[in-house]
């Protein structure tokens, strides 16, 4: 067993004798803060070097133990070999592919839903229910979880695969009927898995995620639940540390191979460009350039809902007047970018994030002080790129390199190209392009995002639009992956639609539980 680290809450309400598997457990601490580690461990560059030839769930499990997780190394090593093996297509799991010269990328979709989200949730369902499983033991816990997740399309699939028949947890995941893309519809309801079900909501994304959080916060459900099925509810969201900690690996991981590939020098920085929403995956940066991970800049990516580079711009995180705008990178479309208040703690301790969290909540803005600010702009470059600019990008990127993006590593790309540097840049890919081929197929046939696709296009299914995105490029790209491509013969397992509302998705979940 390692040193267990323990963990403190962003707003310091709670005691900090939290181990990793409390706070997996627990989710977010009481009073609201989010759970951070009391120190960020050191990784040498031997050590970072001596990873070179080491397979992938090696590499994460050497963070895990530099993380202090309170969990024998022999189990830390058989849940990462779980997490990472031969579900993902690629041996290398995350490899980094050097596009052109000095523009590295880091593919984070060869996982089983063909995007970033698996490197997180194929590892933390399995860390989750070794967790409930300890806390059973110590007899602290006596029941399992019901995993309870209102998606817009992608987190909702991702989180299915990854906690399909894992022991201790239910879930079950609620999309806006009609609201989703006919791929992302067909993922989620021919997911296989016995402890699992998936329905539709006649409503929006906001119905769906008001009519879920309805039901957590009903006392009476809870109790039934807890009673009547010995359930407790989480939701396993991604302010959860359980799906922070996985994703500083790879980062390790990426320098390890680019140093291996020639790409960089032993000790060399690098830059590393994010397309960023919730603010997880640049944070994941963040601590990895903590550890001793030679990154200088980290370059915050955003679409044209740009409240993140604006803040990086400013100081000034301000959503007062903010619309929310659509975009062909729908998974960084976010106003609240929650990962952030663990930055903040980070750099300006609790009783500021106490005062900004606050005004956040009260006036929708806030603006940090100027140390904290100056901490930032070292850190941090922010940059942003329109609708039509992204998917220029994927034209162009195709066209001069003989690459197909998808639509927010377009993002990431465009503003990486705009910030100058000599530093070789690490362009973090977050999904493959056939997660997003509707877009893409806009992209490759000048269509701006505001237009339809030609008629010539009209009643073709996802599928079927991704076979024309291969036609297009005559091959010269990514093959779609096999779980994608089987879609439209695959077995419909969750047919049902509710209405919205709490007493709807209650009832849902009621009549699964009794069945
Ligand atoms: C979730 C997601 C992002 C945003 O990542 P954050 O960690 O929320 O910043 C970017 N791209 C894709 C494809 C995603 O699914």
């Amino acid at each position: 067993m390692n040193t267990p680290l323990t963990y403190h809450d962003t707003r310091d309400l709670t005691d900090a004798t939290a181990t990793f598997t409390d706070v997996v457990v627990k989710g977010i601490a009481d009073g609201g803060g989010l759970f951070v580690p009391s120190e960020i461990p050191s990784l040498s560059s031997d050590e970072i070097i001596g990873l070179v030839k080491t397979p992938y769930w090696e590499r994460a499990a050497t963070v895990f133990e530099h993380f202090g997780v309170d969990l024998p190394s022999a189990h830390i090593a058989t849940l990462m070999q779980a997490a990472y093996g031969s579900q993902w297509d690629d041996e290398r799991i995350a490899p980094v592919i050097e596009v052109c010269p000095g523009f590295h990328v880091l593919e984070l979709w060869h996982g089983p839903t063909s995007a970033f989200k698996d490197m997180a949730l194929q590892c933390m369902p399995l860390t989750f229910s070794a967790a409930v499983d300890l806390a059973w033991q110590r007899g602290t816990l006596a029941e399992d979880y019901l995993i309870l997740v209102a998606t817009s399309g992608d987190t909702g699939k991702a989180a299915l695969e990854g906690f399909a028949d894992r022991e201790h947890t239910k879930i079950v995941v609620f999309y806006p009927a009609g609201g989703v893309s006919d791929l992302q519809y067909k993922q989620m309801v021919t997911q296989r898995g016995e402890n699992l079900a998936v329905f539709g909501v006649r409503g929006n994304f906001d119905d769906c995620q008001s009519a879920v959080k309805a039901a957590f916060s009903d006392e009476d459900f809870t109790r039934e639940l807890a009673e009547r099925h010995r359930l407790r509810l989480s939701s396993a969201n991604s302010i959860n540390w359980g799906r922070l900690l996985p994703q500083i690996a790879y980062y390790v991981s990426a320098y390890a191979d680019m140093v291996a590939s020639g790409g960089v020098k032993a000790g060399q920085c690098i830059n590393a460009c994010v397309p960023t929403g919730n603010f997880g995956n640049i944070l994941a940066a963040y601590y990895a350039r903590e550890m001793g991970v030679p990154i200088g800049r980290l370059v915050c990516a955003s679409n044209e809902n740009a409240v993140l580079a604006d803040f990086i711009a400013t100081g000034c995180y301000d959503i007062s007047e903010r619309g929310f705008v659509t975009t062909p990178s729908p998974s960084m479309d976010i106003l609240v970018s929650s990962n952030l208040e663990r930055l903040l703690y980070h750099l300006a301790g609790a009783g500021k994030v106490r005062e900004w969290m606050a005004a956040l909540a009260s006036e929708k803005r806030f603006e940090v002080d100027p140390d904290t600010f100056d901490a930032i702009r070292s850190l941090f470059v922010g940059g942003s790129v329109n609708n039509d600019g992204s998917l220029a990008t994927i034209r162009q990127v195709f066209a001069e390199d003989g690459y197909l993006l998808d639509p927010h590593t377009a993002v990431a790309w465009a503003v990486a190209k705009k910030t100058s540097g000599d530093a070789p840049m690490l362009i973090v890919s977050t999904a493959h392009w056939a997660k997003f081929g509707a877009d893409v197929l806009k992209a490759l046939t000048d269509v701006p995002y505001a237009n339809a696709l030609p008629a010539v296009y009209d009643g073709l299914t996802g599928v079927q639009l991704l076979e024309k995105v291969r036609e297009l490029t005559g091959g010269r790209c990514a093959p779609i992956p096999a779980p994608l491509a089987g879609l439209d013969a695959a077995k419909i397992r969750f047919a049902e639609v509710v209405d919205t509302g709490r007493e709807s998705v209650e009832d849902a979940l009621r009549g699964w539980l009794e069945t």
